[in-house]
């Protein structure tokens, strides 16, 4: 009896001691885990929100993120403020779309960057060979490369790679949510294709303010028809407008749209020269071009703005309305 109450006193004591110890252990440890839980977060900057949207979705709370053109901006002729160019000076990373996209960004900032920041141009990389080629805009590439959700998905491994590379410590992460969030993106693609299948395939043209859509047609399946090509820096002249309209009218196209980063006089300049000539032209509604929504609202996500624009082509070409005589 004695021995079994040596025993158990014995092992209780070893016990205290343990719990003892680790406590001392874990004390003096303490400022050491205080330190690692507020390292310093790795400071990127994007340029366009579709891009900020990614980065958000990857890094999460690991990083911080600012983005550069905000809702509705036009990221051709957004011209960096005092505020930018110092927050692009800070950053760790800098994302950008490059092809000649941001090109008064890259212009005013980017040559002076110190030479550790080195941008990083999301449509590099395996998308490179995927690309659409144009003689109409500099550098031989259309940038909208964000419209075919397959190609965004590469821009988002890349976004993956560089943050995962610069933050080995956090790199699983990394990986993790951008598992995920290429599934939810997969998915997003297939549903695209699917709901512009619902639009009869004579009806699949696209009329817009600017040639924002080549990628989507290809990806979904639409003839795209910009009234201002590529970038919206050209002026949109009258033979523009009497062009458009003269094409409209022989394919007998019910709706065309305008966009929310850029004017849409040009477009109802459209609409009033078919009607001059006895016809109808609706305007289908807004597409996010070339910048998301505003934050908090559905459209101001990636995914949300795909979703937006295909839902809205697809109700305004698949009425019954199509297209009819004054
Ligand atoms: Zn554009």
């Amino acid at each position: 009896m004695d021995r079994q109450f040596f025993k158990t006193s014995l092992c209780l004591l070893v016990l205290l001691l343990m719990v003892a110890g680790g406590c001392q252990k874990d004390n003096t440890e303490d400022p050491g885990n205080a330190n690692s839980t507020t390292a310093k977060k790795l400071h990127v900057v994007a340029t366009i929100s579709m891009i900020t949207d990614i980065v958000k979705n990857i890094g999460q709370d690991r990083i911080d993120v600012t983005g550069i053109v905000g809702e509705g901006i036009d990221p051709h002729l957004y011209k960096p403020t005092a505020g930018d160019v110092e927050r692009l000076k800070d950053a760790d990373i800098i994302f950008y779309n490059g092809l000649h996209l941001e090109a008064k960004i890259i212009g005013a900032v980017f040559d002076k960057m110190p030479a550790e920041t080195k941008p990083v141009a999301v449509t590099a990389g395996t998308l490179r060979s995927q690309l659409r080629t144009t003689s109409e805009f500099q550098g031989g590439y259309d940038p909208h490369v964000w419209h075919d959700v397959s190609l965004w998905m590469m821009a988002a491994e890349r976004i993956r790679d560089t943050l995962a590379q610069a933050d080995p410590n956090n790199a699983e992460y990394y990986h993790s949510n951008a598992k995920n969030y290429l599934a939810v993106l997969k998915t997003l693609h297939g549903d695209l294709q699917n709901l512009a299948a619902q639009i009869p395939a004579q009806r699949r043209v696209l009329v817009t303010t600017h040639d924002a859509f080549g990628y989507f047609g290809r990806a979904y399946g639409f003839e795209v028809r910009g009234l201002q090509g590529l970038n919206t820096e050209t002026e949109v002249g009258v033979a523009d407008v009497r062009e458009l309209a003269a094409f409209i009218i022989e394919n007998r196209i019910p709706a065309m749209f305008v966009e929310t980063s850029t004017p849409s006089q040009g477009i109802k300049a459209v609409q009033a020269a078919v009607r001059a000539k006895g016809f109808e032209v609706e305007i289908g509604g807004g597409l996010f071009a070339d910048a998301m929504g505003a934050p908090g609202t559905p459209e101001g996500t990636y995914i949300g703005l795909m979703r937006h624009n295909v839902d809205t082509i697809v109700k305004a070409l698949r009425s019954e309305l199509a297209y009819r005589r004054q």
